[in-house]
């Protein structure tokens, strides 16, 4: 897939701004592979329908499925998911979830918070929708009042979703890598959060939708510096965490994440349109 590389070796010498500031970050990124993957990101989206057992069945990409299912629940008690509207992986999370388990689903937006508590409601049978207690508000600040009090994370932090910017006029002449920057500073204040959120011995999924470095690998190298309990689990010879799913969603989920420095990649060029979904399964030492 050639080397891609951590920032655009232009930003530091041009001013990069709207649609040909977009195409010269992404094309130095992503080199060759740009003209492709950047075709693909105009695709008709693809997705999987999930049955959680409620009356409505939820519709989400592929990619999106596969990386929720990648945080291991086996022997979870208190599960979060800190930035979960409209809900498609909480949903994801809360079919699996064993008997015993609660799962905190946050939105900060009060807004988006009411479509969740609607996809929660028509999705979801109602013996779980006992254990999903929905609340609003400000995923980084949670830090300041709890500590190591959840055995596992689902972290899908707000993101640069450059298949949604590309696709319009207005956000692509808005563009500037002074949004990445911004964007990758609240995603650090959210994940130094749920770090500290995190039980020893806990997991966190950390996952964008995301083509950039800096949203990406960037923000999990800060967190492994700053942690020394902080390990990333490797998935080596590409062995994912697949649990039997079939009672919930008839697609196969037949994906092939590409490895980055700190995580995997799902990009639509080489995935039949799924994604771009970019995960990193966490681990803190006990
Ligand atoms: N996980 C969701 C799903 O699968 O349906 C999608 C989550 S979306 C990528 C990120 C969400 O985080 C948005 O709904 C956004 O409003 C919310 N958000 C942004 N900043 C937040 C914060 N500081 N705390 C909590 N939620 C936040």
């Amino acid at each position: 897939m050639g080397k891609r590389l951590k920032s655009s070796p232009k930003e530091t010498s041009v001013k990069l701004r709207g649609k040909d500031g977009f195409e010269t970050y992404y094309s130095s990124l992503f080199g060759a592979r740009w003209e492709h993957l950047k075709k693909s990101l105009f695709s008709e989206p693809v997705y999987a329908e999930w049955k959680a057992g409620g009356t409505d069945s939820y519709f989400l990409d592929p990619a999106s499925v596969f990386a929720a299912l990648q945080l291991p629940l086996c022997g979870a008690e208190s599960i979060l998911d800190l930035c979960a509207a409209p809900g498609g992986k909480t949903l994801v999370l809360a079919s699996r979830m064993p008997e015993n388990a609660v799962l905190v689903s946050n939105e900060r937006s009060s807004a988006r918070k009411q479509r969740l508590s609607a996809v929660c409601a028509s999705c979801l049978p109602e013996d779980i929708q006992t254990r999903v207690k929905i609340s609003c508000s400000d995923g980084a600040k949670w830090c300041l009042t709890q500590t190591e009090c959840y055995d596992r994370i689902l972290l899908d932090v707000p993101c640069s979703s450059e298949r949604h910017v590309i696709q319009d006029e207005k956000y692509l002449g808005e563009w500037s890598p002074a949004r990445i920057k911004t964007l990758s500073m609240e995603q650090w204040a959210l994940l130094s959060s749920a770090y500290r959120l995190l039980k020893r011995g806990g997991y966190i999924v950390y996952s964008t939708c995301a083509l950039n470095y800096a949203e990406n690998d960037g923000v999990i190298a800060r967190l492994v510096k700053k942690f020394d309990d902080a390990e990333i689990v490797s998935f080596e010879e590409k062995v994912f965490l697949h649990e039997d799913i079939s009672a919930y969603c008839t697609d196969s989920l037949d994906l092939h994440p590409e490895k980055t420095e700190y995580g995997f990649h799902i990009l639509p060029d080489v995935q039949n349109g799924c994604g771009p979904i970019w995960f990193s399964l966490i681990h803190k030492k006990v």
